[in-house]
């Protein structure tokens, strides 16, 4: 299993960076995300997007985000740019994903220290600052070597047909 966690949510400012953490973290194959703070419009938009393009994916919000970290049980993997570069570590973290849970923390705003101390891999998508939402689809993607792009959805009532040009939006009932 493998959640992600958003590490901290300003009202206002940080509302579509939440909503796309969520959206990205389900569509590159996470199983659940964890939203900290008062994200309930996030979590909304999220859960929406879910019961229309399918799921099985979560949304969970917490109170106490440093709690959850603290008391994981699994391994830890702090997104940040200070960290060890992510094409030396993915092979390890792979391995241990394969054992038992992950849990993928991604920050806002400055990231306290004992999260770097608590995380089992702090991981920086290059050492250069860029985006929470562009630093979990790489590693996302890294981790699962994309397979995560052939994912099946379940419970969909719509479907996007892939075109070449235009859009097409189809009800998932009306194939069966
Ligand atoms: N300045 C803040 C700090 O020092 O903790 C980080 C702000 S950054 C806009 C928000 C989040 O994006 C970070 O907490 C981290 O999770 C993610 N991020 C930014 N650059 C990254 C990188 N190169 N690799 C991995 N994650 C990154």
């Amino acid at each position: 299993e493998v959640a992600v966690l958003r590490l901290g949510h300003r009202p206002g400012r940080d509302n579509r960076m939440t909503t796309h953490v969520g959206l990205t973290a389900r569509a590159l194959g996470a199983d659940r995300v964890l939203l900290s703070g008062d994200a309930g419009g996030s979590r909304d938009t999220i859960e929406d997007i879910t019961a229309r393009f399918g799921g099985p994916f979560a949304v969970e919000q917490t109170d106490e985000p440093k709690r959850v970290i603290r008391e994981f049980p699994g391994r830890v993997v702090h997104l940040t740019m200070y960290g060890l570069p992510v094409q030396d570590v993915e092979g390890e973290i792979r391995t241990a994903c394969r054992e038992g849970p992950l849990l993928v923390v991604v920050g806002a705003e400055k990231v306290p220290f004992d999260v770097y101390e608590r995380a089992d891999w702090n991981v920086g998508v290059t050492n250069q600052p860029h985006s929470e939402v562009a630093g979990l689809a790489v590693f996302l993607d890294r981790l699962f070597e994309g397979r995560e792009l052939d994912r099946e959805w379940a419970g969909a009532t719509h479907r996007v047909v892939p075109k070449s040009t235009g859009k097409e939006v189809v009800p998932v009932d009306a194939e069966e």
